[in-house]
């Protein structure tokens, strides 16, 4: 059971307050009732929500932005290490959310957890070609040729070939990288194969979804609707 006015705000279209003032004016309905207070409890996965008459579709699936901070992992469940699971409340917990891949222990930054299992599979697929942008201080700066072997397509000691890779030299030691792919600790093998290992990870975009910057590391909030349409 989730809060009304939580749920309401989670969706990124109304504040806290603006919901309380919502329900005031009798313009939130639950189950076809004008909702009674801002606060009342509600499952989301089966009430009928409408703001103005406009259906708000919870119903189905979860969808959370997730800062993810370095020293968890990123997996639904461990039995010895904290995993993405354990930075949610029990509400959450029980809704058989799975991160959306993989990010390394030491990495932070946007992760996406549903349990929209075709969604997660269509943003996984390596036909998807989906583009994640990551953020990486590097020990030294690559130079233009690395540049050019990233965007050729790399290939690694153990004879992994790269897809074509875009990086840009934001500063000294400092790198964009997008990579189409997903493969095993990919940006720091390919940096480290630059002659520029990385000191520190983070992912900026997944696709169309950018990390919200206003998410501290732990942190998480709901999807908007418009991030869920985008995604597709
Ligand atoms: N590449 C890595 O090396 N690590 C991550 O966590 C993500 C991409």
């Amino acid at each position: 059971m989730e809060r009304l006015d939580k749920l309401l705000a989670a969706t990124g279209r109304w504040s806290r307050r603006e919901v309380k003032d919502l329900v005031r004016q009798g313009r939130v309905e639950l189950d076809g009732q004008p909702a009674a207070a801002a606060d009342v409890k509600i499952d989301p996965t089966a009430a009928d929500i409408r703001v103005d008459g406009e259906a708000l579709s919870y119903s189905r699936f979860t969808y959370l932005m997730l800062h993810k901070p370095a020293g968890v992992l990123s997996a639904a469940r461990d039995s010895r290490q904290k995993t993405v699971l354990d930075l949610l409340p029990p509400e959450l917990r029980r809704r058989g959310l799975s991160p959306v891949g993989r990010l390394d222990k030491d990495t932070e930054g946007l992760l996406l957890l549903t349990n929209d299992g075709a969604l997660a599979h269509r943003l996984l697929s390596p036909k998807s070609h989906v583009d994640k942008v990551y953020y990486a201080r590097t020990r030294g700066t690559p130079t233009a040729a690395d540049t050019a072997r990233l965007a050729a397509g790399l290939t690694l000691s153990d004879g992994l070939v790269c897809l074509p890779a875009h990086l840009r030299v934001t500063g000294d030691g400092e790198v964009l990288l997008t990579l189409q792919e997903g493969k095993f600790h990919q940006a720091k093998r390919m940096l480290a194969a630059c002659g520029t290992p990385v000191t520190y990870l983070k992912r900026l975009s997944m696709g169309p979804l950018s990390l919200d910057e206003t998410l501290r590391p732990g942190e998480f909030r709901h999807l908007t609707q418009e991030e869920i349409a985008i995604l597709g």
